[in-house]
Parts: structure tokens; sequence; C-alpha cells
């Protein structure tokens, strides 16, 4: 897909979200569908825009959006070269956690996104978003670590490919607690090593699983 298409698809989304109905949380301000490069290798993915972000219709603005654009900074990477958004693109009231029936409705948003952008390393950023990928998995036991996933998340008769997701907390958990705070840091300096380390991986893809688990594992640099 040229770049020209992925810009057509991914406004067509935007507008898409904008009048979306399917769940009540688009009551909630403004729609908050995701920015960023539409052919970025890294993608952003957090949980819900909050106050801030639905005011401006844009996702991580405010003070955890403004500790996010650093750590991107700190390795070198300006907003515009990666792709950010949510899992839910309205703001769920008073910030409380997503309900499992606005996830699967918004879902397909997502799906097409990653679908578009291709980006070769997903972040996620937080327990929601970690779970859509990895649902049986600990942000305080995994995050910082890369993992392999068959993302078969698109609609019925699509291909799923397979994915590196890297787990972080997420930045607003950082602004709660100092460990933490530390934890992202570390962890994000991780991305480019990761992002180079890919193009070998890719090739090792045709190796048996259990090789590739393996190099998965010393990836984690634990
Ligand atoms: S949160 Fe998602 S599913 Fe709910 S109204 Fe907004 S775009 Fe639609």
């Amino acid at each position: 897909m040229n770049l020209e298409e992925k810009q057509r698809r991914l406004k067509e989304i935007a507008n898409q979200v904008e009048r979306c109905r399917k769940c009540s949380l688009w009551k909630n301000l403004k729609a908050v569908p995701g920015e960023g490069n539409p052919e970025a290798e890294i993608m952003l993915i957090g949980e819900a825009p909050g106050y801030h972000e639905s005011v401006q219709g844009k996702p991580f603005v405010g003070a955890a959006g403004q500790l996010l654009t650093q750590l991107l900074k700190s390795i070198g990477l300006e907003r515009t070269q990666v792709f950010i958004c949510n899992i839910l693109k309205h703001r769920p009231p008073e910030n409380r956690d997503p309900l499992p029936q606005e996830v699967e409705a918004c879902t397909p948003f997502l799906d097409e996104q990653i679908e578009i952008v291709d980006p070769k390393i997903i972040v996620t950023l937080g327990r929601f978003s970690l779970n859509k990928f990895l649902p049986h998995e600990y942000i305080s036991k995994i995050h910082g670590q890369a993992r392999f996933i068959d993302f078969g998340g698109l609609p019925a008769g699509r291909q799923g490919k397979e994915r590196i997701i890297i787990p972080m907390y997420h930045p607003a958990a950082a602004l709660r607690s100092s460990i933490i705070m530390e934890e992202i840091k570390k962890d994000f300096q991780k991305i480019s090593q990761f992002l180079s380390e890919e193009i070998n991986l890719s090739a090792e893809k045709q190796l048996p699983d259990k090789e590739v688990e393996k190099k998965s594992k010393q990836m984690s640099f634990l």
C-alpha cells in the first residue's frame, strides 16, 4: 500500500470514528482516532483518551502525553515519526476503565489502523493495550520484553501477520510512581535495539518455533 492510499484509509477510519455510535462513549467530547506517520515503524497504543485528549481530539497531549514525547525524544524519535493511538477512541467518563463491550465495539478501528500502518513494532502502553494482544500476561512481569505474536485480530477472511509486541507501562502510571518512571525510561531505551534486531529476527522466522522463541527471550534483555 503506498503512502497516499494509507493516508486516505486512515482518514476514512478517522471519519468513521467521528460518526461512530457503537457504544455510549461517543457522547463524551471529541473523538480521538489517533495520529502520526502512516508509514511508522513503531505504533504506540494506549488505553483511552483522557480529558485533554478529548478536548483537542488528539492522543496523548496531557501530562502523560508530554512524558511520552520526552521518552520518544530520549531515543531520538519525534512524535511525527511514530503512530500513536488508543484502544478506545472516545473517553470513558471520569477516566474509568474501559468496559469489555466498549473494547469489543471499538477494536475493529484499531485493527484496521494496524493493518494500514503495518508497523514493525507495536508498543503497548498499559494493561488494557497489553491484554488486547497478550490476554494472559501481566505488565509487571513482561514490560520491556519483546514478544512475537500472530496477530489475527483482523476482520474475518483476512490473514493475520506475525508482529513484535513490546509491552510498557502507561506513562500516566509513571507519573504516579518513581519506580515505574525508572522502568519506563529503561524500557524505552530498548526500542531502538529491538528495531535493529528485528531485521535479523525476520530472517530467522523460518526457524523452528522453539528457536524463534529462544531468540525472542534473548531479546528481553532481562
Ligand atoms: S469508543 Fe469506539 S465504539 Fe465507542 S463510540 Fe467511540 S469510536 Fe465508537
